[in-house]
């Protein structure tokens, strides 16, 4: 028997929201699902981003049960949601404006994840365009294509948009960009409530606890639920060289030769150098080989 597969959107209780897959058409575009007791016997999970085969569906009265897992392409703890394609980090160049550090942070622990990285600033309404121009390609250095946007004049929204249309896309930045009105914006359903600004910091917060995809209207998953916004960078020494692309370009070049260079003091190291956050690697690179040491003690 065939049975059909789907996306799981929303996690209620023990019930499961599953938007069926349109190839081929199904007689209902979604159905309510429960989780087989098989699968609970094996302790078998199932997460918002799931992929799964429903049995036995009830057209009629749009139910079924979950019946399998397919394995999962990704899997992230917070929002929890399995198989996200992408991590859409946003900053803002003014309110509050962008400190590189900072950036530099998240999009090392963006990029740990190893979903794919989209950089968004956004405001742009409330700086010029030759300081806009100047972070582009500023950021460009960086490896990173950022799109100008506003939520407040929609500039940028279909780019946005358009970056967004496969997959499902988990939205991650520092408090007071936007992320909430970014939400809202592009899923009216999901009715966030957006902060009003206190001061000069704009704050925001979201209120909402579980994690929900929405269907954007050009097509992809959008979660309702912001990712980090502070970032504890996870990465092991070994691995923080793999989340700069200026590293990456230089390796995939002739960059260096040692598999284990870290890229400090190692002699004929190519990596080394002269490019911007090359000063922020090393700092990294020090709290990350703390981080070791410490959980080598621990363990
Ligand atoms: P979050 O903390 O990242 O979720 O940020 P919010 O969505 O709560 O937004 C923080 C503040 O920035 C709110 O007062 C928004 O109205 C404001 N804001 C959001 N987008 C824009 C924008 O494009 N331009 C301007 N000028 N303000 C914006």
């Amino acid at each position: 028997v065939w049975y059909p597969q789907g996306t799981v959107l929303a996690v209620q209780a023990n019930f499961y929201h599953v938007q069926l897959d349109s190839n081929p058409p199904p007689p209902t575009p979604s159905l309510l699902c429960t989780r087989r007791t098989r699968l609970k016997k094996v302790g078998q999970q199932v997460m918002v981003g799931d992929r799964v085969v429903v049995e036995e569906p009830d057209w009629e009265g749009n139910r079924g049960a979950i019946g399998e897992v397919l394995p999962r392409r990704t899997e992230l703890d917070r929002p929890p949601v399995a198989n996200a394609d992408r991590i859409l980090l946003l900053f803002t160049l003014d309110e509050p404006s962008l400190d590189p550090w900072q950036l530099s942070r998240f999009l090392v622990k963006a990029e740990s994840t190893q979903l794919s990285v989209e950089l968004c600033l956004n405001k742009c309404d409330l700086v010029n365009e030759q300081e806009q121009e100047a972070w582009r390609s500023r950021l460009r250095q960086w490896g990173y294509e950022p799109l100008l946007m506003s939520v407040k004049t929609g500039s940028g929204l279909e780019a946005l948009e358009q970056r967004l249309e496969r997959g499902i896309t988990i939205l991650a930045g520092p408090s007071g960009v936007g992320k909430s009105s970014t939400i809202n914006r592009l899923i009216p359903q999901a009715n966030l409530r957006v902060a009003q600004v206190s001061g000069k910091l704009g704050r925001g917060r979201h209120t909402t606890r579980h994690v929900e995809l929405f269907e954007l209207e050009q097509g992809g998953l959008l979660a309702d639920t912001p990712g980090f916004n502070q970032p504890q960078l996870t990465t092991t020494a070994q691995n923080l060289g793999d989340c700069f692309p200026e590293i990456r370009q230089r390796r995939d070049g002739n960059g260096c030769h040692f598999s284990d260079c870290r890229h400090r003091d190692e002699p004929g190291c190519q990596i080394r150098g002269d490019w911007e956050r090359y000063e922020h690697y090393l700092t990294f690179l020090e709290e990350a080989i703390a981080q070791d040491t410490a959980q080598q003690h621990s363990g």
